[in-house]
């Protein structure tokens, strides 16, 4: 395990071997599912590269020299992280290359061409890469094309065909998977998270190799939520607008903003996706052909939400297709035991 980050010992290794042999790129993208320690990883490689006291290939920071302490201090001069404003659907032009009054002489592009600070190199990480528009895209071209010599850029999104064309054709693509089920619960555990091995499995199951995920559904209010949202889907006749009621305000609850009401209607959609696959595996023709209807449903409302399409759509949309399964099969609950009266 390397810095306290499980699972992707591969990809450190990869690194080791690029600065062994002297070719480290100036422009990494990271890909992989979202929450399985990819900013991290780029955090944790910035801080070993930044170090003035560690050779790059030990990849391992000492932890004691100024820059160390200022990289833990969260104020390192040379580390610049740029990540999408809550309230924007793409990384502003301005976070690139300064705001009106101040273009060109603010923003990452800027100071990646600044002479660093401890004199070893500048690293810029930019989170959300999925959300670069085209033109926030064009502004970093330069710097991509020709970029300064000191300059390290890591972009970390969720795969390369989400990214423009201009950034992928540009960048050395960098991997990481998904995290084995054990890995996931065993993290629970260790961070006290999880009270016992049986609810850290559960709770992994359901992660998709994600920890963050997981930390989020060790929240016990989830968990009564889906026994709630187990009880409607149960009722013989679903009812979309009953649905919607119980759906939309647990969603809303999640905060104000909307990246945490979307990660929890994700999570939301999640429960009722492992509901239906279970009844996929166990239930007679007909029910498992509703429980396919209702698991395409919930993956077409699972794309409508990264297409960060409006959520109160979204669940009324998905609602409505989950009900709609039901009420044109005669009331027969998609796949299982009628609710007992
Ligand atoms: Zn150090």
């Amino acid at each position: 395990m390397w810095q306290g980050i499980i699972g992707h010992d591969e990809v450190v290794n990869r690194f080791r071997r690029s600065i062994e042999a002297g070719r480290l790129a100036s422009t990494y993208l990271f890909v992989g599912p979202p929450g399985i320690g990819k900013k991290r990883f780029a955090l944790e490689l910035a801080h070993s590269l930044l170090c003035t006291n560690a050779a790059d290939a030990v990849l391992q920071p000492c932890g004691q020299c100024e820059s160390c302490r200022m990289f833990v201090a969260g104020n390192h001069p040379d580390l610049e992280v740029v990540v999408l404003p809550p309230d924007k659907s793409t990384l502003p032009i301005e976070l690139f290359i300064g705001d009106r009054e101040h273009r060109n002489q603010e923003g990452l592009c800027h100071r990646l061409e600044l002479r660093p600070f401890f004199g070893r190199r500048k690293v810029a990480i930019v989170d959300d890469a999925d959300h670069f528009g085209i033109a926030s895209a064009n502004c970093l071209l330069k710097t991509l094309e020709e970029p300064p010599a000191s300059a390290l850029l890591i972009l970390i999104g969720t795969s390369p065909s989400r990214q423009l064309p201009t950034i992928r054709s540009r960048s050395q693509i960098v991997r990481f998977r998904t995290l084995p089920m054990e890995d996931v619960a065993q993290v629970l555990i260790d961070t006290g998270v999880a009270s016992n091995r049986d609810v850290a499995l559960q709770i992994a199951q359901l992660s998709d190799g994600s920890i963050e995920r997981a930390r989020q559904l060790s929240d016990t209010t989830l968990w009564e939520f889906r026994n709630r949202l187990y009880s409607a889907l149960q009722t013989a006749r679903l009812d979309s607008v009953r649905l919607t009621r119980l759906v939309q305000p647990f969603v809303d609850e999640a905060g104000k903003e909307t990246s945490p009401r979307r990660e929890r209607l994700r999570i939301v959609i999640g429960f009722v996706i492992e509901r239906y696959q279970q009844s996929l595996r166990s239930s007679a023709a007909n029910e498992a052909r509703l429980a396919t209807q209702a698991l395409d449903t919930c993956l077409s409302a699972l794309e409508q939400i990264d297409r960060n399409a409006n959520l109160g759509l979204v669940i009324q949309n998905w609602c409505e297709g989950l009900a709609g399964g039901t009420i044109r099969n005669a009331g027969s609950p998609l796949g299982f035991a009628s609710a007992p009266h």
